[in-house]
């Protein structure tokens, strides 16, 4: 899960990495408010979007009023950056910029450890240094089990080439990064800038921060940071059932067992549905596991069947130790849970452990939008075909 600069601000903050005072802001009549609580007479407004290259998009404006704070509002709210809309800016108090630097710490998952990337040259072209001039941004390897310690710090700000002046302080800002990355449990944790003050304090001006989903579990408070409104809402829902599904935009629902087979069945259906009219493509991601049971499976369908872009399902299960009759049982189980709910038609495709008796069920069951095709790609066929001829008869 990636955060909003705001809410990485508050967890800098809590961790000790020097920040700025802001309030956030939803309307231009809130942004005044905040201009006058925080009683700075330069803010920054910024706009709140998951997208770096706000600075040049035009979402971070000065203000130095509050009706200034409240103009800068209404230019920025509602402005689309990269796709994104604003809904939400933060109301900074401003800095007076010396120097702009740049720090990030990743997980280096290949190398099995932490690598950190500093630049004196920092702020908004941090791509093209990076491809330019590589020299300027020295990347160090943070070893996880000690994390940012005073070494560690050392050995950055010498390799970035920080005035020695500025060691001590700057080291001490990269340590509660590195503490942040570690209790957060984040993949990333980027500064950009970095920057020194006219008075020389050094204070994190931005904040990127991706967590790591995978160790939610520890962290209860992060589910306050999940963003309800941006979220799709059937991926909402979808988590909601602890289901693995990524909505995408075509019209074919796809339910399979396994990330690989989901991912290759994706392929498929592509390529079955190029050459057809409206060239039906996936309408999502669903891996339902390994012991898929009735429950899970009619929990899927149920996610799948309320898109109201799906035309048609394609059911890809390859039974090992969930057999083919215990998923063939589940689908029967999940049809008749979802009763009139059940509108669209399913292509289901069973191999492996027990598929003989898993397509017999099928058979038996008899349901009049459920049709059994035996192989991957000619079930891949009759899906996409399904989901063409319900968009010609609507067309
Ligand atoms: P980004 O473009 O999305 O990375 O947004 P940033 O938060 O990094 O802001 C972009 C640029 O705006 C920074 O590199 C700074 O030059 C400038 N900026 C941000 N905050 C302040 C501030 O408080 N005072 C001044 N003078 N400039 C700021
Ligand atoms: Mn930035």
């Amino acid at each position: 899960m990636d955060l909003y600069e705001y809410q990485a601000r508050d967890i800098f903050e809590r961790h000790g990495v020097p920040v700025l005072r802001s309030l956030v802001a939803s309307t231009p009549e809130e942004a005044r408010a905040a201009y006058e609580r925080l009683g700075s007479s330069v803010v920054v407004v910024k706009a709140q979007v998951k997208i770096g290259g706000r600075g040049k998009a035009g979402g971070v404006k000065l203000a130095r009023s509050a009706d200034e704070a409240a103009e800068r509002a209404a230019e920025i709210l509602g402005m689309d950056i990269k796709g994104h809309t604003v809904r939400k800016v933060m109301i900074a108090e401003g800095a007076d910029i010396a120097e702009e630097y740049y720090f990030s710490l990743l997980l280096d998952r290949s190398n099995r450890q932490y690598l950190a990337m500093c630049s004196v040259e920092g702020g908004m072209d941090i791509e093209q240094l990076a491809e330019e001039r590589p020299e300027a941004l020295a990347r160090i390897p943070v070893d996880p089990r000690k994390g940012i310690d005073w070494d560690a710090a050392d050995a950055i700000v010498e390799a970035a080439g920080f005035p020695r002046e500025d060691w001590s302080r700057v080291a001490r800002v990269l340590g509660s990064v590195g503490r942040v990355f570690i209790e957060e449990d984040a993949t990333l944790v980027e500064v950009n800038p970095l920057v020194k003050t006219k008075q020389g304090d050094i204070i994190a001006l931005d904040g990127k921060i991706s967590l790591d989903d995978n160790a939610r579990f520890r962290h209860k408070h992060h589910d306050l940071l999940e963003d309800k409104q941006a979220d799709d809402p059937l991926e909402a829902a979808a988590r909601a059932k602890d289901l693995n599904y990524v909505k995408l935009d075509g019209s074919v629902g796809i339910i399979g067992n396994g990330a690989g087979l989901v991912m290759s069945t994706l392929d498929v259906v592509a390529k079955a549905g190029a050459d057809l009219p409206g060239s039906p493509h996936p309408a999502n991601f669903l891996d339902i596991g390994g012991g898929a049971s009735a429950q899970v499976m009619a929990n899927g369908l149920e996610i799948i069947l309320s898109d109201p872009q799906v035309k048609s399902v394609f059911v890809n299960v390859f039974g090992g130790i969930t057999s083919c009759n215990e998923v063939a049982s589940g689908i029967v189980a999940a049809m008749q849970m979802l009763g009139d709910k059940a509108v669209k038609p399913l292509v289901v495709r069973l191999d492996g452990n027990a598929v003989d008796v898993g397509r017999e069920i099928l058979r038996e069951f008899a349901h009049p939008l459920v049709t059994v095709v035996d192989t991957m790609d000619a079930a891949a066929r009759k899906a996409a075909e399904l989901a063409a001829t319900s968009t010609d008869s609507e067309a």
